[in-house]
């Protein structure tokens, strides 16, 4: 596969940048853009404004507002084969909240993101394996909120419950698990999108103010995928992990207090924990750290070996945003 020796050739992590579309009260508001597309060919990327010197940012696909959710996928499609081949894979949608992490990863009415799409990818390859290879599907949705895991699927049946807190385990083969977690077996396209669904409205159910709330955890979604050769007899087992990331914004210690200082501090250091980890992986250093968060700790096995991992890194095209926007680019040129 094609696919497999390119990532083998440059190693396992990838990371596209996505630019959303200014918003109609931004145009209205007269705001500028920061983000020079027209450099952007062979990903390299300038921003404008606001910086002393201009500074040139590389990935591996750079998406501008223009590009809709189809050619997104053209460039995640791969992965769905990599999951069927045996490879765990993870895939982040990081920003600002407002950048479109959600719209990446969820996708809006009419307009469907990744998540969709790559079960509908998985679950096409599974059909045109049929007799040469024997797939089992489950899913599970999970939340990590204060570096506390929560089992959304759980919480999908009663309301406003408070759910049940969920521990990591490591197994004496090493493997890490989550004792306790709802793994619902899928059979079909629209049912493994039932579960994922089911998860996405529990984290709204449960909480107040719902876009507020998802801004402050992560949704994590993992699509675990049993492989049988039928031809050989070899066996795999992959999962794939779809995580809609917490808000980067840095907050201001000076204007937070309570639980929205505490919040914005384990957001802070589960996405450093996470950029550490994957920097660490990027430059194969011995040690990987992580045990610094729960995120990072219960994607272990997923992050590390022949795992491969795509990063979304989304900003706003906003001049008044950039100063979040150089933060999330170096986060990205930290993991690259
Ligand atoms: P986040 O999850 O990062 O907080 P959202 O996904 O909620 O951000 O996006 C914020 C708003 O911008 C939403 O109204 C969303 O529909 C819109 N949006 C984001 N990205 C795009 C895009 N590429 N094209 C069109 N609209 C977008
Ligand atoms: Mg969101």
């Amino acid at each position: 596969n094609l696919h497999n020796k390119l990532t083998d050739l440059k190693g396992n992590i990838r990371v596209f940048f996505r630019c959303r579309p200014l918003t109609a009260e931004e145009i209205a508001e007269g705001a500028l853009t920061a983000i020079d597309f027209e450099s952007a060919k062979d990903g390299e990327l300038i921003v404008k404004g606001h910086v002393s010197s201009e500074k040139v940012f590389k990935f591996d696909a750079v998406f501008s507002p223009e590009d809709d959710q189809e050619m997104v996928f053209e460039k995640t499609a791969p992965f769905a084969t990599s999951v069927l081949d045996g490879f765990n894979v993870s895939i982040f949608a990081y920003g600002q909240t407002g950048t479109g992490k959600t719209f990446t990863m969820e996708g809006i009415e009419g307009t469907r993101g990744v998540n969709y799409r790559i079960l509908e990818e998985l679950f096409r390859i599974i059909k045109e394996r049929e007799g040469m290879f024997l797939y089992e599907v489950t899913a599970s949705a999970l939340e990590a909120y204060n570096e506390k895991i929560h089992d959304l699927l759980l919480s999908g049946s009663q309301p406003g419950a408070t759910t049940k807190r969920l521990e990591i385990r490591q197994s004496a083969e090493g493997v890490h698990h989550v004792p306790g977690l709802v793994e619902v077996r899928v059979t079909n396209m629209n049912e493994a999108w039932e579960v994922l669904q089911t998860g996405s409205k529990a984290r709204v159910v449960g909480s107040t103010n719902a876009n507020e709330h998802s801004s402050r955890s992560h949704c994590i979604h993992c699509v675990m995928v049993k492989g049988e050769n039928l031809i050989h007899g070899e066996c795999t087992n992959s999962k794939l992990w779809l995580i809609d990331l917490a808000g980067s914004e840095r907050v201001a210690k000076t204007d937070v207090q309570g639980e929205r200082l505490q919040e914005a501090l384990f957001i802070n250091k589960s996405l450093s924990a996470l950029g550490d980890v994957i920097s660490a992986l990027a430059k194969k250093t011995r040690h990987i750290p992580f045990r610094n968060s729960k995120l990072t700790h219960l994607l272990q096995d997923s992050l590390s070996g022949d795992s491969k991992t795509l990063m979304f890194v989304q900003i706003s095209p906003n001049e008044n945003d950039v100063g979040e926007t150089l933060c999330s680019l170096n986060f990205a040129s930290r993991v690259r």
